[in-house]
């Protein structure tokens, strides 16, 4: 017998599901969570492929942890678990905590997690972040980011693709993570990078493309994005370089995380290692399936609710994440979601949570105890995404209507309710993501072409430019979906999950093509300039910002005022003018300084007026700060 085999003495109050494997050079510990175990087994196996494995029995603990010790270094070894109930063998697994894998997560590794640190690890630290409507969030994908042959990046589609500078557009613009620091943005939200299901990791070369909403390992990186997939510490530490390079760029890292269902509910490990347990089930025994996707998980099982919080805890912890964005978050229930937002609080208040308040089908859980966007006020420091300022800028994905910024003007209240962070269903502004489009749906050239087919192109990215003006200018916190600002398109799809690259991709010969992203990188300027956009609380928003009255359905006047102490500015005023016409107002009658007009935007200014009236100009924001 190679390994020598001691049982642990119980431990039971200390016993996390994230210690199911704890390596040192001398023994490596096991630990693994089962109620109705009759038996457990680890078999260790020398190579993630071969046959050979020796066995170690686990002993049941008083609180229902399995544990064993492996003697010995056990370095470089993989591992899984298996358990017996109901009289017979439940198929082998990594765990439901494995924290590094072999290709294609079919075994867990035993690696030492403090070689995967990168140099300088131990002195990264999280970008400063005020509050948190200061945030402006660009998502991407890590595929859709760089894999353009005109990204000028070298390791397309990769993790350390965000850790090359100086990369350039075929036009010698900046592009990769020098793009992103051009721009403005705060945050960076990047698309599952847990390890999913749905890339084969041994056939990289194939070059197929998930958006990757199908979770095999929650938390282990994904291995599609990593220079070497057969190298367990190979995808993690190019995930902390990755993080490493995006902080010293100034910018915070945020996870799109799926704990609502999982790629396969009988062959993942949650199914196997306890067999239904982390699911809930219809009254007739068949899986629940809130998520569209096969099942839906039970956060309201105790177990499931800490594997939750241990894991984004751990993501928070190992790889430094700085925000946790949760996929359909209306399947979860709410005591869930306050007890991450209260266990990332014990490590940096300042990492930030918010989700989907809604479902893809009806969860098989009481509708009012789910994080449901309705109840948002309820989860102090959890945001919502607004389908509200969304659909009333741009149209509801269920049809192909025009939006406000599109020439219908029936949005308009919504789009004041959205200016206003809906402080209906928000506690406070920062619980209302304020978006028009990201990953789902049409991407926004494509949605104002549906909706609007027979206006011209220029007419259309006046459209774009006002549309996204009202999400920054907006008292939530702002989102953008990466590649608008290139004036991306996915040539009509609106559900790109599995496209390949060229549907998906970031065009950065757009570039140089259109200026798109100058007005979008002025306007994320102009927002971080001014307190007013970003007043931060409910009561500051409540108190400063009116709406003026306006003869036109199709103009939205939008003051923000008594800045004095806040702001640089006295006072704003955002006119929005989503009709075809030139539409004048009356405005309060001072000096002003034109931040954005005639669908050109300037954080410096574009000019001065002294002036008690104004002329809008068709499909387009003015912005007007007092000096
Ligand atoms: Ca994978």
């Amino acid at each position: 017998m190679l390994l020598s085999v001691a049982l642990l003495t119980a431990c039971a109050h200390s016993t996390r599901l994230e210690d199911e494997c704890r390596y040192s050079s001398n023994r490596t510990q096991f630990a693994f969570w089962s109620d109705v175990a009759e038996q457990m087994e680890v078999r260790i196996y020398d190579s993630f492929d071969t046959d050979v494995f020796e066995t170690l029995m686990l002993r049941k603990g008083a609180d229902n942890f399995w544990t064993a010790v492996a003697e010995g270094d056990q370095l470089g070894k993989f591992y899984t678990v298996r358990s017996f109930q109901n009289g017979e063998w439940a198929p082998e697994s990594p765990g439901i905590f494995a924290k590094a894998v072999s290709v294609n997560g079919q075994r867990a590794a035993i690696i030492d997690m403090k070689t995967t640190d990168p140099a300088g690890w131990n002195m990264d630290t999280r970008p400063e972040m005020t509050d948190p409507t200061d945030v402006v969030v660009y998502e991407t994908h890590l595929r859709d980011f760089t894999m353009s042959p005109n990204s000028g990046v070298a390791a397309k589609g990769k993790f350390l693709a965000l850790t090359e500078e100086g990369t350039r557009t075929p036009d010698g613009l900046s592009s990769g993570i020098d793009h992103l620091r051009e721009m403005g943005i705060t945050h960076l939200q990047i698309l599952p990078f847990f390890d999913y299901g749905s890339i084969d990791e041994t056939a990289l070369a194939v070059n197929r493309y998930n958006w990757g909403y199908d979770p095999v390992n929650y938390n282990v990186p994904e291995g599609g994005y990593s220079s070497d997939p057969y190298d367990p510490a190979a995808r993690i530490r190019e995930t902390k370089e990755m993080v490493m390079a995006l902080h010293k760029a100034g910018i915070r890292v945020i996870m799109d995380v799926v704990y609502n269902h999982t790629y396969d509910a009988m062959g993942c490990a949650l199914g196997r290692v306890v067999p239904l347990y982390f699911y809930r089930l219809n009254p007739d025994g068949t899986y629940a399936n809130g998520s569209g996707c096969g099942n839906e998980t039970a956060s309201d099982h105790e177990m499931m609710r800490r594997f939750m919080v241990e894991s984004v805890s751990y993501w928070a912890r190992e790889y430094h994440i700085d925000g946790f964005r949760f996929d359909l978050m209306g399947i979860h229930d709410r005591e869930t979601m306050r007890q991450i937002r209260a266990a990332l609080d014990e490590i940096d208040p300042s990492i930030l949570t918010y989700g989907e308040g809604w479902a893809a089908m009806t969860p098989a859980y009481p509708y009012d105890s789910l994080a449901m966007k309705q109840f948002t006020y309820t989860m102090p420091r959890v945001g919502a995404f607004s389908d509200d300022i969304r659909n009333a800028l741009i149209g509801s994905p269920f049809d192909h209507e025009r939006g406000f910024a599109s020439g219908n003007p029936a949005g308009a209240k919504d789009v004041m309710r959205g200016l206003l962070a809906c402080l209906e269903w928000a506690g406070e502004p920062m619980q209302h993501v304020s978006y028009i489009t990201c990953h789902d749906n049409y991407c926004l050239r494509d949605r104002i072409a549906v909706s609007a087919p027979d206006e011209s192109e220029d007419t259309q990215i006046r459209m774009n430019k006002l549309a996204q003006t009202a999400v920054l200018v907006s008292q939530g916190m702002s989102f953008i979906y990466g590649g608008e600002e290139l004036y991306r398109t996915k040539r009509g799809i609106d559900n790109s999950y599995q496209s390949p690259d060229s549907i998906n991709i970031i065009p950065w010969e757009n570039k140089e093509r259109y200026d798109l992203w100058k007005y979008y990188k002025e306007m994320i300027a102009i927002r971080r300039a001014h307190k007013g956009f970003r007043l931060g609380s409910a009561e500051l928003v409540k108190n400063h910002v009116e709406f003026l009255s306006s003869d036109n359905d199709g103009l939205i006047i939008y003051s923000i005022k008594n800045l004095e102490g806040l702001d640089t500015a006295r006072s704003l005023v955002v006119l929005l003018n989503g009709t075809p016409e030139i539409v004048t107002a009356d405005i309060p009658e001072a000096d002003y300084t034109v931040l954005a007009h005639d669908a050109e935007a300037d954080a410096r200014g574009l000019g001065h007026i002294q002036t008690g009236h104004i002329a809008v100009e068709p499909y387009s924001a003015t912005i007007l700060a007092e000096e």
